[in-house]
Parts: structure tokens; C-alpha cells; sequence
């Protein structure tokens, strides 16, 4: 199997190893031991809705090989179609994509054989275009300073786009393209690859494989549950912040580039307690219009307009990824309702409970 495949499961060529491969998903959901497959999937799914990225988990020591990689991709897709959770299916593709835009933007930069095709485990721009019919679409401009696109592959990637740059009125047209930039094309392929994932989700899923992954459906809702707090913040209190929202924004607002789990989790934080686009922009310190426009997309992905959104991470995972304070080894923070609550959310609804009593 290509590594290639691995990274990038949504490639039309990787669906095709699969198929050759002759791997059937029931045989690998319904085997006696589960399946590095299913592992990996559940892992996958229960990232993609938590986190907003599929990564594997940073903390946990095994290494998937290709092929656990390569066929968690529909292992995950079937599982996101069986979960109860909202917004699941939309959370899923998105954190799809998002995964894919560090990793190419990643090869883009740091091509590895310079021949503009796809080598081993790294994909090119030109690659990437053929995947999605681009190539006679999307030309270089001449004066070499970013890409025209043809007006009719333009309008399908960037309609879901919410930045007001995205529409036709503030684009200079010529000759029927668009003109771009380089980050906005690979904004566009991004999109690309979010409309490529979700595409045929929620899938008709077999009784068979129905049945043989009831363990891992119900185990992802039991996560998801745990962390469904409370819907009904929705007043911005930063006194109320616990310690690491606190920490996150002071840092952010010093200008540190916070890591994508650190600005993930105080974005989503912010956003579960309502802030809206101007506030949340305000309390991460956005003084620039590269850093606006990308907590704008981060806010524009943790919420959806019918209200579901993604719950930050759990005190759990915010250990994990070093970024609270009470549980900084070397110099923790002393907090005693951290001692009660086990997520962000209920520290600061919490707390807001308690300054409203005291009123
Ligand atoms: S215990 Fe939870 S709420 Fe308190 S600082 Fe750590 S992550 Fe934040």
C-alpha cells in the first residue's frame, strides 16, 4: 500500500488500492479481535468531534501502519453515519479537511522530489489539481504573483466560504477567472477536499456491519455525552474563565502563535460560550488580518447555524496537550474548582453560577 494513501485516504486512487486490496468491511469490523482498523476509526471520529482534526492522539504510543490508516478512512465514515450527535457528519468532513490542508500545505513547501507528481508519501500541487479536475482550471498568473481559477470552478469550492472576500463582487474577473492567491487556493482546496469527504454522508450502512461495530457507536456517544455541558451559556464573562482560557488569552493577546489544539481550544471555548465573531476576535488579541482571518474560519467551523457545535476539549485532553495550568508539573496552578470539574465549560458555568448568587 502507498503511504501516500495513507495520509490522504479521500484520493481516488486510494479508494481504488482498497478495492484491490479486496479488504471487505465486514470482515474487518465483525472479526474476533477488534481490528487496528476499527481502532484507528473510532480514534479518527471521536478526534474529529472533539479536537477538530483526525490526527492520532498525540499522547498515545501506538504507530498505525498504512493499512490500519489507510482502511480507518471508512471505517470512520461508516461509524460517523451511525453516531448520535450533532452536527457529526459536518464536524467530521471539516476536521477531514482541515488535516489535509496542514499536511499539503506542509508538501507543498517542502516538496521532496521537485517533479510536481505525487512521490511516496508526499503530494504535490499539481497532483492535488488532477485530484479534483483542477489543473486546466488553475493557471499561475504571469506576473508570477498567485493563481486565476476558472470562474466555474471557483463558485461551487468558495460558496460555502464565509468571508465576504470570497464573493464575485470583490474578485478582479478576466477572460472568465478569478484571480487569487496562493493561500486561497489552497483555501479552496481545503473546501475541495471537505465537499470530496462528506459527499454520500451519512452513508446506508449493512445490518452486518451495523451490528459489528455497536461497541464502537456506543462508545463514541458515551465520550461525546460526557462532554455535552451546557447549551445555555451564553454571556461573556472573562473574570469567570477558568485558568486555562485565562492562560490561552493572555497569550494570545501578548501575540504568541499558539499551537492549532491551544487556538482550537480558545476559540471553541469562546465560541460555546456565545462570544460573536468581533468579541471573539478582541479576546484572542487579533491585531492582524492573516491571524482575523484565520480564527474567523476556526470560529466558522466550531459552530454550525443550527447551534451544534464543537465542545472544547476536557480537562483530560487539555492536560494532554500541556495547556492547563493546574496540572503544569513543574509549576502548577492552585484552583479549587478545578478540583470539581473534569471540563472547561462546567468550571465557567460554575463560576457564573456562583457570581450570579452572590448579586
Ligand atoms: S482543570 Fe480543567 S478547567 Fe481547570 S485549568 Fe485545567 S483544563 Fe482548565
Amino acid at each position: 500500500m502507498n503511504p501516500v494513501h495513507a495520509r490522504y485516504p479521500f484520493l481516488a486512487s486510494a479508494r481504488e488500492s482498497v478495492r484491490e486490496a479486496d479488504i471487505g468491511l465486514a470482515a474487518i469490523v465483525t472479526g474476533e479481535e477488534r481490528h487496528a482498523a476499527v481502532e484507528r476509526g473510532v480514534e479518527r471520529v471521536r478526534r474529529a468531534l472533539i479536537d477538530g482534526t483526525v490526527r492520532p492522539d498525540p499522547d498515545d504510543q501506538r504507530r498505525w501502519d498504512t493499512r490500519a490508516e489507510l482502511l480507518s478512512y471508512p471505517v470512520a465514515r461508516v461509524l460517523v453515519s451511525l453516531v448520535d450527535a450533532p452536527g457529526a457528519v459536518e464536524k467530521y468532513a471539516s476536521a477531514e479537511a482541515d488535516t489535509a490542508y496542514e499536511q499539503f500545505t506542509a508538501d507543498f513547501e517542502n516538496p521532496d522530489d521537485g517533479l510536481k507528481s505525487t512521490t511516496d508519501d508526499s503530494i504535490s500541487l499539481a497532483a492535488l489539481l488532477a485530484e479534483f479536475d483542477l489543473s486546466g482550471a488553475v493557471r499561475e498568473t504571469i506576473e508570477g504573483d498567485g493563481y486565476r481559477i476558472a470562474v466555474g470552478e471557483y463558485l461551487p469550492l468558495s460558496s460555502n466560504l464565509d468571508d465576504d472576500s470570497w464573493t464575485l463582487a470583490t474578485r478582479q474577473l478576466a477572460d472568465g477567472t478569478v484571480k487569487i492567491s496562493e493561500d486561497e487556493l489552497h483555501d479552496l482546496l481545503r473546501e475541495a477536499v471537505r465537499q470530496r469527504v462528506s459527499a454520500g454522508l451519512p452513508t446506508e450502512v449493512p445490518d452486518a456491519i451495523r451490528e459489528g461495530l455497536t461497541d464502537e457507536v456506543a462508545e463514541l456517544e458515551d465520550t461525546f455525552s460526557e462532554i455535552d455541558i451546557s447549551r445555555s451559556i451564553d454571556v461573556i464573562a472573562p473574570e469567570a474563565f477558568p485558568p486555562c482560557v485565562e492562560s490561552l488569552m493572555e497569550r494570545a493577546q501578548d501575540g504568541e502563535d499558539l499551537s492549532a489544539p491551544a487556538e482550537f481550544a480558545l476559540v471553541s471555548f469562546l465560541a460555546s460560550a456565545n462570544a460573536d465573531t468581533d468579541e471573539l476576535l478582541a479576546l484572542c488579541g487579533v491585531d492582524s488580518d492573516t491571524r482575523a482571518k484565520s480564527v474567523r474560519y476556526r470560529a466558522n467551523r466550531v459552530g454550525d447555524e443550527s447551534g451544534a457545535q464543537y465542545a472544547p476539549p476536557s480537562c483530560e485532553t487539555m492536560a494532554a496537550y500541556g495547556e492547563c495550568p493546574v496540572a503544569d508539573d513543574e509549576d502548577p496552578t492552585a484552583d479549587a474548582r478545578c478540583e470539581t470539574i473534569s471540563h472547561p465549560l462546567a468550571y465557567y458555568e460554575d463560576a457564573l453560577a456562583e457570581a450570579e448568587k452572590s448579586n
